[in-house]
């Protein structure tokens, strides 16, 4: 479903990501893990061209990504991002929040919109938050939100970098227990997070980056009990 072929990036001289060869199956939970700096985030916003590449090629569903214009919207809103900082609207009630690309992206009319915000709202059990502000919600049922906006554009896949980092450890759980629910249902996800429960439940594969490569990636139970490279002992040993 996404497929990215030999993407290379660079920040001036510093290459982030190197030769990145990625596929990632209909319904494949792909958790991230590495180091700070190795170019987790990076690989993300390249999935979706928040970010450009050098070279190389990525395809969402066989289409390849256009750099930019209509069409580049329109594939964006098949990738939905969850970021670390929420990002809401914050001018927006939360049920706008939800509406919002549903009505200006997939044109959608505003009472269906509002249909499928409630019933999303709901599902990740924030309904009753629908007419409040962002700022009048936990940083967890904002998480929610968010997550309930991206879900609002059918997206394809989701990505998700360090979703619980700014939470208060309280509020962790229900976030992942979307997130959970989100995969059982069959969800194409990549998720950045150093919740190694989530990775070990969830993740059908979990990805080890160093210095802009992916180092090793393996079915949790075998990249936690034996992991190969010293990059990935010497990181799980202090994370673990
Ligand atoms: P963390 O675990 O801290 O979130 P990460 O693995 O997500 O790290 P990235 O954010 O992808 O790492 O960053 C990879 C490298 O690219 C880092 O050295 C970072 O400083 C650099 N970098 C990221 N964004 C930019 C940018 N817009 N301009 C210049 N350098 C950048
Ligand atoms: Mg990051």
């Amino acid at each position: 479903l996404v497929v990215l072929e030999n993407v290379n990036k660079h920040f001036g001289a510093l290459h982030v990501l190197q030769d990145i060869d990625l596929t990632i199956a209909r319904g494949e939970v792909v958790v991230v893990i590495g180091p700070s700096g190795s170019g987790k985030s990076t690989l993300c916003r390249t999935i979706n061209r928040l970010e450009t590449v050098d070279s190389g090629t990525i395809r969402i569903d066989g289409e390849p990504l256009p750099a930019e214009g209509r069409e580049l919207a329109r594939l964006r809103a098949d990738v939905g991002m969850v970021f670390q900082s929420f990002n809401l609207f914050a001018h927006k009630t939360v049920l706008e929040n939800v509406t919002l690309g549903q009505i200006k992206v997939r044109k959608a009319a505003k009472a269906k919109a509002e249909e499928k915000a409630r019933q999303l709202l709901d599902r990740v059990g924030v309904g009753s938050q629908a007419d409040k502000y962002p700022a009048q919600l936990s940083g967890g049922q904002q998480q929610r939100v968010a997550i309930a906006r991206a879900l609002a554009m059918d997206p394809k896949v989701m990505l998700f970098d360090e979703p619980t980092s700014a939470l208060d450890p309280e509020m962790i759980n229900e976030v992942l227990e979307v997130m959970q629910q989100l995969a059982r249902d069959g969800m194409t996800m990549v998720v950045v997070t150093h919740e190694m429960g989530f990775a070990r439940s969830a993740a059908n594969r979990v990805l080890f980056m160093a210095d802009g490569r992916i180092v090793e990636q393996a079915r949790p139970d075998q990249f936690f009990t034996a992991p190969k490279s010293d990059r990935a002992k010497d990181f799980l040993s202090k994370i673990l």
